[in-house]
């Protein structure tokens, strides 16, 4: 069974009476267990589906509709599949106490993986699922793979009952699913030799494994579980190139890079990272995979449209990883634009310093990155904002934002921000760039 949450106006379920609160139990004689089967089971254009209304009354709805004419509802979240494992360098072990309960979960859910991109390690999954993913055709799936021999995943994903991966993913490839790969590499355990068997076996599934990133492990400063090595600029030049050699290999036979350092490899062994078109589609610009590249594409196609702002004192706060990256693109848009920009590196102060990345600063350090500051605007990035408006630390935005006498506005790219003056200047002077 799944739970209506809202009905779109002027829908087929809108039409029918369908309510927020409604069950929907059954499609065309099928069990409705989460959103998956709902988004498959109603392909049809004939359906027959039963519900429970919120008074209590059990229904049958018969519906012939047009194809593609969506039925209208959102379905309250599903019930996140939890985590087996116990990897050391987990993320959520590094999560300090105290935040919002949603933050420490571990979710390993092929659903999400399918839906949103989430990564899922697979060792979670029944017959029943793979016969889910193989009915509905889930693909491409996001992986963590890790290691592919089967000792070495089973001591990183610290649980000895962790199934094979090549086993599994051969089921599922063999019924036409792809995935996507992601190995987070940590020193000593599934670099070198099983690095190498962990790329060969990859390989060995052809198209059916579209990309694979390599990953640093990331700690915090409450990491407590690892006991390993972290990551040092030597092991981050041998692993660029392990990944470049195996991605010359694929270029050469595959017309792709196939597999791809991740950004944060790239800066940490100090090293230029590749032009936008070695990344091909951006497969996994999600997993921080082509993210700089992509910015610094963006910036350079789109800089030349910015109107001319004049004298505007920007400020444009950033993890210490991005940093030394900054001057570039900043002198970019200063010379279409005449802004005069104040780069303002931040340390992490909820993670620790070892946590540069920009997208997890906190609403905390954004504050104490522009207290004081004499500015006309300050963009502050995007990713470190979630959907309902919430630093990682509970700070809301707007409250931040308040507490300023300049505006302050989340980018992307720059771009979406100084190209719209209007956001942040008066309607007059706005019109006055404008023309
Ligand atoms: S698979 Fe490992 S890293 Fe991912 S949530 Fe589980 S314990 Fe954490």
């Amino acid at each position: 069974m799944v739970r209506v949450s809202r009905v779109h106006p002027d829908s087929i379920a809108a039409e029918l009476g369908i309510e927020p609160g409604t069950e929907l139990r059954s499609v065309n004689g099928r069990e409705i267990a989460d959103f998956l089967d709902w988004e498959f089971l109603t392909a049809d254009e004939e359906l027959v589906i039963e519900a429970r209304l919120p008074n209590g009354d059990d229904v049958v709805f018969e519906v012939e509709r047009a194809e593609r004419e969506a039925m209208g509802v959102d379905l309250e979240p599903p019930t996140i599949r939890r985590c087996a494992n116990r990897c050391e360098f987990c993320f959520i072990e590094g999560l300090p106490k105290g935040l919002r309960k949603p933050l420490y979960i571990r979710d390993d859910d092929y659903r999400l993986s399918f839906a949103y991109g989430n990564f899922a390690t697979l060792s979670n999954l029944k017959d029943r699922d793979f016969e889910r993913i193989l009915e509905y055709r889930l693909s491409p799936l996001y992986v963590s793979v890790h290691a592919t021999p089967w000792e070495a995943r089973k001591v990183l994903l610290n649980n000895p009952r962790v199934p094979d991966i090549v086993a599994q993913l051969k089921r599922l490839t063999a019924g036409g699913i792809q995935f996507h790969g992601q190995m987070v590499v940590v020193p000593g355990l599934n670099d070198g030799v099983v690095l190498e068997q962990s790329l060969t076996d990859l390989w060995a599934f052809g198209d059916a494994c579209i990309s694979v990133a390599m990953v640093p492990v990331g700690l915090t400063q409450f990491s407590h579980l690892f006991t390993g090595r972290s990551m040092d600029r030597p092991m981050a030049l041998k692993l660029l190139e392990t990944s470049e050699r195996w991605a010359d290999r694929a270029m050469a036979e595959r017309g792709h890079a196939w597999v791809f350092g991740s950004d944060e490899l790239y800066l940490l062994a100090g090293r230029e990272l590749p032009p936008a078109e070695y990344y091909g589609e951006f497969p996994q610009i999600e997993n921080g995979v082509g993210s700089v590249s992509a910015l610094r594409e963006r910036v350079r196609s789109h800089a030349d449209e910015l109107p001319w702002l004049g004298q505007l004192r920007v400020g444009v706060v950033t993890g210490t990883s991005m940093a030394p990256l900054m001057p570039e693109l900043l002198d970019q848009l200063a010379g279409v634009t005449g802004v005069e920009f104040t780069l303002i590196a931040t340390e992490n102060s909820m993670f620790g310093p070892t946590t540069t990345t920009a997208g997890l600063l906190v609403g905390a350090d954004i504050s104490r990155a522009l207290a004081d500051r004499q500015l006309d605007l300050a963009l502050i990035p995007a990713e470190t904002i979630n959907e309902s408006g919430v630093f990682l630390d509970d700070v809301r935005f707007d409250d931040l934002r308040k507490s300023f006498g300049f505006p302050v506005h989340p980018s992307y790219d720059f771009i979406d921000v100084l190209g719209e003056p209007e956001q942040f200047l008066s309607r007059e002077a706005a019109i006055v760039v404008a023309r």
